[in-house]
């Protein structure tokens, strides 16, 4: 990918703003939900609408998609409004019914990026094509599977491409249905700086409350767009229902928003700032996490002394855990002073949770 430069110029050729909005509903359901959504859309800050048409499902038995029939509906859509439209392609029959349909954007989802034979197939089938092509991230949390398929469409000849950050799977529970593993994209955007990278902050979310801030986190990364599933009727949609916002919300985020995009030395100097700060952010969630966890736990040995009638408070045991923990606070360059702080308040809280425990 020598030629980076020329990759972020789609933005400008198709009269893009910054950042790019592509909104939609997670599958297209009907003709007027289509048409409903993109009128509510035509007046927003997106400029592209997205609709899937095939959906790949984790377990059978789900809403799999209307097919082609719904290709007709985004052409309406495109026809009524204006707007650019974009589909996700899984095969390369897919490839050729949205060329037909004069799709504009297409895009890979997480699952098919994953199986390189797919995406050469892909490739093939848009060998040379001027559409925008936008990879998203694999599943499993895999920077060179993600750059691999980059590479396929690059060779194929395909300029206008970028790539779509929409998280990854993992077997915990987290507050996330994708963990964003922000380091990943970041790690992409360093290596390929001209990349246009785009955040899906509702496939990491899976609900509505977080997606403003995951939206704000990326630009602060200096993302250049956001995909996000967009539904006149989020509770009643057919795929995707809870992490949907209406059209109107989008249209508030998209004002609330703080846009920070500089250019030159200084633009360098708040990225990598933002960078570093967002990580921080990462770790504080993480440490929120671990130390919910922990109280759990706590209650769970506060239910188990309650029933066996042993006092809250072990000092013994209490010893052994401070002497352990100072000790590896030691390998990781932190002070005894600290660790004897933070224990003792962790502690402190232990003992709050199993009193409370101990008096019901
Ligand atoms: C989608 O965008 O509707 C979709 C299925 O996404 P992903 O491939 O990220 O799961
Ligand atoms: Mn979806």
């Amino acid at each position: 990918m020598e030629n980076k430069k020329e990759l972020k110029n789609w933005l400008n050729a198709f009269n893009l703003k910054h950042p790019l909005v592509i909104a939609g509903p997670c599958s297209a359901e009907t003709e007027e939900q289509v048409l409903t959504i993109a009128h509510q859309l035509k007046n927003s800050d997106a400029t592209v609408m997205r609709a899937g048409i095939w959906k790949p499902r984790t377990r059978p038995g789900n809403f799999e998609g209307v097919g082609a029939l719904g290709l007709k509906w985004l052409q309406k859509a495109k026809e009524e409004t204006g707007l650019l439209i974009a589909t996700e392609v899984a095969n390369a029959n897919h490839v050729d019914l949205a060329l037909e349909h004069d799709v504009d954007l297409l895009w890979i989802g997480a699952r098919t990026t994953v199986s390189p034979f797919i995406v050469q197939e892909i490739a093939e089938a848009l060998q040379g094509t001027d559409k925008i092509v936008l990879v998203k991230n694999p599943v499993n949390p895999d920077l060179s599977l993600w750059l691999g398929a980059v590479e396929r469409f690059h060779t194929a000849g395909i300029n206008n491409l970028g790539v779509i950050h929409r998280g990854f799977s993992t077997y915990e529970k987290t507050r996330y249905r994708n963990n964003p593993e922000w380091q990943i994209p970041i790690d992409l955007q360093n290596r390929f700086p001209d990349l246009p990278l785009i955040l899906d902050p509702s496939h990491i979310a899976g609900r509505r409350d977080i997606i403003f801030d995951l939206c704000q986190t990326a630009l602060d990364l200096n993302y250049d767009g956001l995909m996000v599933e967009t539904h006149h009727n989020p509770d009643k949609a057919w795929s995707d229902a809870s992490q949907q916002i209406t059209p109107d919300t989008l249209d508030q985020y998209t004002k609330d928003l703080k846009i920070r995009k500089e250019v030159g030395e200084a633009a360098e100097f708040k990225n990598r700032i933002n960078t570093l700060r967002t990580q921080i952010d990462v770790i504080d969630h993480q440490l929120i996490d671990m130390i919910g966890k922990r109280m759990k736990v706590a209650d769970d040995i506060g239910a188990l002394k309650k029933a066996h009638n042993v006092a809250v408070l072990q000092t013994k045991r209490w010893n052994e855990i401070l002497g352990k923990m100072i000790l590896q606070g030691e390998e990781k360059n932190l002070s005894e002073e600290f660790i004897l702080r933070m224990f003792k308040a962790i502690h402190q809280e232990s003992i709050n949770h199993q009193e409370k425990i101990i008096k019901k």
